[in-house]
Order: structure tokens, then C-alpha cells, then sequence
């Protein structure tokens, strides 16, 4: 069994940014990463970028093996934690091999769902599933897309940038369907259809077993938690940690795409899936972890911009008991949906209005009484 000061499990922005802030507070402790994957840090948000060819498989890269090693942080990629004992401040990779701990950052994010139904089916979450998507896309002559996310609109546009013929299925209710009206939906996919996309709500495209067909898939992530159901941390939709990202046990931690945390300015628990909040509270993880105890409070934005779409997600965007929701219809291409709790604005969705994105979060920051 091995010793290590801080053990960060899961190497991506959250848990790299992390281990370097830890770093720089701490030049000499012992710090380790265990990574699932083969490779050193590179961009979730680029490969759709290195799909369509408009950036290099290399550039898709922030680190390489040097960096960790010049900056003293041990990297072991390609190994799997399988186990979690926390009273003993212990885990298990799938080799068998025990480390035991001080400090722990659980960082894990989460793993695209899968239908495994088609033959030519596609992910697109990791470098590989880009790589294979690179491969097959140029093969193909129609492109179908199973999902009504943000991953199935990136697939929209990649399979559009190759020409392909391009049928998006989405949910019987359309785009989001557990939070977004039906008007935003309807405007969401009318401006699809113009770009050429046939659209079927509920039902699979009679092109999806083609020969020459590619499949994308975007129909949501499973939070990678296996390794510690049964552990005793508390998971509701999300590791849920305290407003320094602390769990239920003291010496450990959750940040990035799996952590659920406690937003002060919202006063609820939200959980964000997005590169920015990835990164940051993975540097308020690391100063937490030196004991800093800093309120982690970041509000979340995501947006996606392709020809004449732009979607942005600003908040807390979901539905509860205690959330209203209202639509504004600005124009037959533009609208706002607004979620609104206890009279205040607690989150948005922006589709084609990127200009109201400022002034819109600049009022959810202030918690002033929020009327349309
Ligand atoms: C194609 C694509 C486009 C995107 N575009 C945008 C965008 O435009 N804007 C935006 O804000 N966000 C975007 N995102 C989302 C953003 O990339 C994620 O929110 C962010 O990468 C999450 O970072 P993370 O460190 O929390 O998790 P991850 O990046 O998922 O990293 C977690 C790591 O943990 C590892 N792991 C899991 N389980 C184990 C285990 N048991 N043992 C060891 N290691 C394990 C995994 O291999 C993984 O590398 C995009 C995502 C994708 C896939």
C-alpha cells in the first residue's frame, strides 16, 4: 500500500486544476492523480473543433507527461479506482494496488449513456470516441442524431459541416423536454429545419440502419459513481458537498461535473456540467483541501453557437416543486425562458439573444425582485 498526502481521482480540468493549485501552495507533499484514461489532460470543449477539422488532434491537448512530472505531480493514467473506503481513508484500483490517503478530491465526471443498438453508433465525449468519429464521418452519406441535448447539437453541426444528410430524433417533447417549454423547443428545432435537419420527435429516422449511415448519440451522462456506492457519501443527482465542496467526511472532496454544491447566492444545491465550473471549483477544491476553507460559489454558463443558432444556458436551469418557468418570444427566431423561484431570476435560457446574456446574469447575481 502506498502513502499519499493528496489523492485526486479523475484527471480532467477539475482534478487538474486542483492538483496544480495544490502545488503551488505546497511544493513538497505527495500528490497523485489516478486517471481512467491513457492520455494527459486534453479539451472536452475543442473536439468537436478536431472533428470537423478545423483544429488539430494535437491541439486538443493542455498538458503533456512532462508537465506533471516537472511540476511534482504523480499521474498514473490508464487505472481505474474501483473502491472507496473513507473511514480508512483508502482506495482500490482495478490492479489491486491500495493508496492510502490524507486528503481526497473525488472528480470523476461521468460517462456518456449509451443505446448500444446501432452498428455504426458513436459517442462523442473522449479523444477516441473523436478519433472514431473522424474516421466513419468521412464514409458516411447520412448522419443520424439520437438526443435533444447540447452533445446531439454538436452532432448537428459535424454532421452538417460534412455534408451528410443530417435527421435528428429527439424526444417526443423535443429539446430538454424535462425543463423547456415547448414554444422554445419548437423554435430550437424550426430553426434547425431550416438549416436543412429533418427532425422526428419520439420515433427513430427509417435511415438509421443504413449502410451509410453514422449514428450520434447525446441522450445524457451517467455520473461515474460506481467505485463509491456503498461508501456512505451522500449522492442525490450528484456528489452533494457543503459550500467549500466538502462531503459528508471531512477529509474529502468533490468538484467538476460530479460535484452537487451548495450555491449561497442561489440558496440551493445546484449541479453544473460545464468547462468553467469544472476548472474553478477545481481550484477551490485544491485550497480546501490546505485547509483554506474558501465559499465556492461560481454561477454557470454554457453556450453553443453554430450558423444561425445560439443557445445559452446562464443558472440554475431545471424544474422543481418551488420553480416557475416563463417564456418571452422576442421575435419568430429569437426567445428567453426564465426560471424563477420565490420571485427572483435563478437561472435562463437565451436562444439567439447572446446580447441580453450580461445583463441577464448581472440580475440572477443580484437577487433583486425579478418581474417579465
Ligand atoms: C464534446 C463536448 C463538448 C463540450 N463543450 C462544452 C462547451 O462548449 N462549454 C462548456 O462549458 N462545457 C463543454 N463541455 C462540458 C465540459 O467539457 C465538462 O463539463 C468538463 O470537461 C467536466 O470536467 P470534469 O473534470 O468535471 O470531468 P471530466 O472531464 O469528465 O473528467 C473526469 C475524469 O475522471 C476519469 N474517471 C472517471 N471515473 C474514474 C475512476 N473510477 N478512476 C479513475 N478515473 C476516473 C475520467 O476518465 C475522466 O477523464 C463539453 C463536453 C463535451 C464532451
Amino acid at each position: 500500500m502506498e502513502n499519499v498526502d493528496f489523492l485526486i481521482v479523475g484527471g480532467g480540468i477539475s482534478g487538474t486544476t486542483a492538483a496544480e493549485t495544490i502545488r503551488v501552495q505546497d511544493p513538497a507533499s505527495r500528490i497523485l492523480i489516478i486517471e481512467d484514461e491513457n492520455y494527459p489532460l486534453y479539451s472536452r470543449v475543442k473536439i468537436p473543433f478536431y472533428v470537423k477539422g478545423e483544429r488539430a488532434r494535437e491541439d486538443i491537448f493542455l498538458r503533456d507527461f512532462k508537465h506533471y512530472s516537472d511540476k511534482n505531480i504523480e499521474y498514473l493514467c490508464g487505472k481505474k479506482v474501483v473502491s472507496l473506503d473513507p473511514k480508512n481513508q483508502f482506495v482500490k484500483t482495478e490492479d489491486g494496488t491500495g493508496f492510502h490517503y490524507g486528503k481526497l478530491l473525488l472528480t470523476t465526471g461521468g460517462v456518456p449513456k449509451k443505446l448500444n443498438k446501432y452498428k455504426n453508433e458513436h459517442s462523442l465525449q473522449t479523444i477516441e470516441d473523436a478519433d472514431k468519429v473522424v474516421e466513419d464521418v468521412k464514409k458516411a452519406k447520412k448522419g443520424v442524431i439520437i438526443g435533444s441535448g447540447f452533445i446531439a447539437l454538436e452532432f448537428v453541426d459535424i454532421f452538417s459541416h460534412y455534408g451528410l444528410e443530417t435527421h435528428l430524433c429527439v424526444s417526443k417533447e423535443g429539446f430538454w423536454a424535462n425543463f423547456l417549454q415547448k414554444e422554445v423547443s419548437d423554435l430550437i428545432c424550426k430553426l434547425l429545419k431550416e438549416r436543412g435537419v429533418k427532425i422526428y420527435y419520439g420515433e427513430d429516422s427509417p435511415f438509421v440502419t443504413d449502410e451509410d449511415t453514422i449514428v450520434g448519440t447525446g441522450i445524457g451522462l451517467d455520473l461515474s459513481k460506481s467505485f463509491f456506492e456503498g461508501a456512505g457519501l451522500n449522492f442525490d443527482a450528484g456528489l452533494v458537498v457543503d459550500q467549500t465542496l466538502k462531503t459528508d467526511f471531512d477529509n474529502v472532496y468533490a468538484s467538476g461535473d460530479l460535484a452537487k454544491f451548495f450555491s449561497k447566492k442561489l440558496d440551493r444545491y445546484v449541479r453544473y456540467g460545464n468547462w468553467t465550473n469544472a476548472a474553478v471549483s477545481g481550484k477551490y477544491a485544491g485550497f480546501n483541501m490546505l485547509s483554506k476553507n474558501e465559499v465556492f460559489d461560481n454561477l454557470s454558463a454554457y453556450s453553443i453557437t453554430h450558423d444561425k443558432l445560439s443557445i445559452v444556458f446562464l443558472g440554475f436551469a431545471g424544474l422543481d416543486g418551488s420553480t416557475e418557468v416563463k417564456t418571452k418570444v422576442i421575435s419568430d427566431r429569437e426567445c428567453i425562458q426564465y426560471f424563477i423561484r420565490r420571485g427572483k431570476l435563478d437561472g435562463c435560457i437565451l436562444v439567439n439573444r447572446p446580447q441580453d446574456r450580461q445583463n441577464l446574469q448581472n440580475v440572477i447575481e443580484s437577487r433583486e425582485e425579478f418581474a417579465l
